[in-house]
C-alpha cells in the first residue's frame, strides 16, 4: 500500500476501490449541512440498504392486497419466510443451509442454545466466558445458572487478560481450559469481543474446548458480516448472533443462530410419547412444515436447525436483512474481507502516523482483528473528544471509562471516512 497519508492519497485509494459504489446501496445519515455523516458506527447499527424499503413496501402491498391469503400467496409467502434468509445466512456464517435460521434476536436465541446446550452434570458445571462481557450475555447465563439451582458468583468462570494486557489471546483460553476443564460445562466466547475488537479463531477454540470436553457456543454479533466464518468446519456446537449490526437488518432485525447439524441429527424428530423429543424448547414453528397445520398434539421435529423455531417470523424485520444479504453475496465475501483489512490497515497507519498518544487497544495482527480498531485516548477528556467528534459529524461509539470504538465498514465507508474521523482527531487532541 502506498504510504500517502494525504486527503488526496484517501481520494486516489476510493478511486481505485473496486467496491466503492457499493455505498451508493445505502442511506447515509446526513448532518445539519446536509453533508452526509463520515459514520463509523457499523458495530453498534449498520446503514439502512436502500433496497430494504422495496422489500419491505412489498411486505406491507402483500398484507393490504391479500390478508391472510399473503401466507401461502404473497410474492415471498410469509410461512416458509425465514428461507428467503438461509443462503445467505449460511454463505456469512460458513454453515450448512440446514444448520443456520433467522429467528427471534440474540439474547433470546442464546436463552434457547443454553436450554439444550447446557446440561451440568456432577462437577461438570461451571460456564467459562470472557470478563467484561456484553452484559446481556453475562445476563442470559447467570440466569441460566440460576434456574438450575446453581450460584452464578460461584459456577461462573470469567476470563480476564493477563495482567497489563488489554486484549486475550487464545493461549490464554487454552491454558484455562487445560487447568479449569474438567469442572466446565460450557464456554461462551465471542467471534469478536465489543470492547476491544480482538477477533477469535473459532476452530481453535471449538478444538480447546472440546478437548476439554465442554460445549463450544459462540456469539458472532461482532463477527457475522464482519470476519471470515467457517462455521460447519469449525464444528462449533452453536452460535447466535445479531442482524443489526455489520449485516444491516435494520433496528431490532431478527437474529440468527447456527446448530452444528451433529446436534440436530442427533435429536430424534418425534417422540414416542405425546412429549416433546430432544432437549429443547419448543413451538409450532418448530414442527415439520407437512404436518404444522394439523394442529396436532405430537411434535414431529423439522429437519436441522429449523426445529429450533418456535413462533412464526416478524416478516417486517425480517425483509430487509434479505436485501442486505443480498448486497453481500453481490460484493463476494473475500472482496469484502480483503477491502475492510485495506481500511482498517490504513486507519492504523493513519494513526500511528498522525496521533501516536492514541493507544490501540485491538491486536495488530489481520486474523486477529475485524474493521473495528479500540482506541485509548489519552489523558482524561477522552469522553469529551468523543463528543466533539460527534458536533463534527463524526459518528462513532464511546465506552467508558475509555474506549473510543470505530468501524471502517467496507460496504459503505471510504478511505475519506477514515481520513476525515483521524484529521479531526488529530485536531482535537492538538487543541
Ligand atoms: C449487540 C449485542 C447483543 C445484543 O443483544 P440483543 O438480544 O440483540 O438485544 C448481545 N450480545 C453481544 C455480544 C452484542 O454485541
Amino acid at each position: 500500500m502506498s504510504t500517502d497519508l494525504t486527503l488526496e492519497g484517501a481520494r486516489a485509494r476510493d478511486a481505485a476501490d473496486a467496491l466503492a459504489p457499493f455505498r451508493a446501496r445505502f442511506a447515509l445519515p446526513q448532518g445539519p449541512d446536509g453533508e452526509p455523516l463520515t459514520y463509523l458506527c457499523g458495530h453498534s447499527l449498520g446503514l439502512e440498504p436502500l433496497a430494504a424499503r422495496t422489500l419491505v413496501s412489498e411486505e406491507l402491498d402483500d398484507w393490504a392486497r391479500l390478508g391472510v391469503a399473503g401466507h401461502e400467496h404473497a410474492r415471498r409467502p410469509w410461512i416458509p419466510y425465514h428461507e428467503n434468509l438461509t443462503a445467505g445466512l449460511a454463505a456469512v456464517t460458513g454453515a450448512r443451509p440446514h444448520e443456520v435460521v433467522a429467528m427471534n434476536s440474540l439474547t433470546v436465541n442464546l436463552h434457547l442454545m443454553l436450554a439444550s446446550f447446557y446440561r451440568p452434570q456432577g462437577a461438570r458445571r461451571r460456564i467459562l466466558l470472557e470478563a467484561g462481557a456484553f452484559s446481556s450475555d453475562r445476563h442470559a447465563l447467570a440466569s441460566h445458572l440460576a434456574w438450575h439451582g446453581l450460584d452464578p458468583e460461584r459456577e461462573l468462570i470469567e476470563l480476564a487478560p493477563p495482567a497489563g494486557a488489554d486484549t486475550l489471546g487464545a493461549e490464554a483460553l487454552e491454558a484455562a481450559l487445560d487447568a479449569h476443564g474438567a469442572q466446565i460445562a460450557l464456554v461462551l466466547w465471542p467471534g469478536v469481543q465489543f470492547r476491544t475488537g480482538e477477533a477469535f479463531d473459532v476452530a481453535r477454540v471449538t478444538r480447546a474446548a472440546r478437548r476439554a470436553g465442554c460445549i463450544a457456543g459462540f456469539d458472532l454479533a461482532h463477527s457475522v458480516g464482519n470476519v471470515p466464518l467457517a462455521l460447519h468446519e469449525a464444528e462449533a456446537d452453536f452460535a447466535v448472533w445479531c442482524s443489526y449490526k455489520y449485516l444491516n437488518g435494520g433496528p431490532g432485525a431478527i437474529g440468527g443462530c447456527f446448530v452444528h447439524e451433529r446436534h440436530s441429527a442427533a435429536q430424534p424428530r418425534r417422540a414416542h410419547a405425546g412429549g416433546i423429543p430432544g432437549a429443547r424448547l419448543a413451538g409450532w414453528w418448530g414442527h415439520e412444515p407437512e404436518t404444522r397445520f394439523a394442529m396436532g398434539p405430537r411434535f414431529a421435529g423439522s429437519p436441522g436447525i429449523a426445529a429450533w423455531q418456535i413462533s412464526n417470523p416478524p416478516i417486517l424485520a425480517a425483509a430487509p436483512l434479505i436485501a442486505s444479504l443480498a448486497i453481500f453475496l453481490e460484493a463476494g465475501l473475500a472482496r469484502l474481507r480483503d477491502k475492510s483489512l485495506a481500511l482498517t490497515g490504513y486507519l492504523e497507519a493513519l494513526l500511528r502516523a498522525r496521533t501516536p498518544q492514541v493507544g490501540i487497544v485491538t491486536p495488530e495482527a489481520p486474523p486477529r482483528r475485524g474493521c473495528q480498531l479500540s482506541l485509548r485516548l489519552p489523558g482524561a477528556g477522552g469522553r469529551a473528544v468523543f463528543e466533539a467528534l460527534g458536533a463534527r459529524g463524526v459518528v462513532c461509539d464511546w465506552r467508558a471509562p475509555d474506549i473510543l470504538r470505530v468501524a471502517p465498514v467496507p460496504l459503505y465507508n471510504r478511505f475519506e471516512d477514515v481520513w476525515r474521523f483521524v484529521q479531526a482527531l488529530t485536531e482535537l487532541l492538538r487543541a
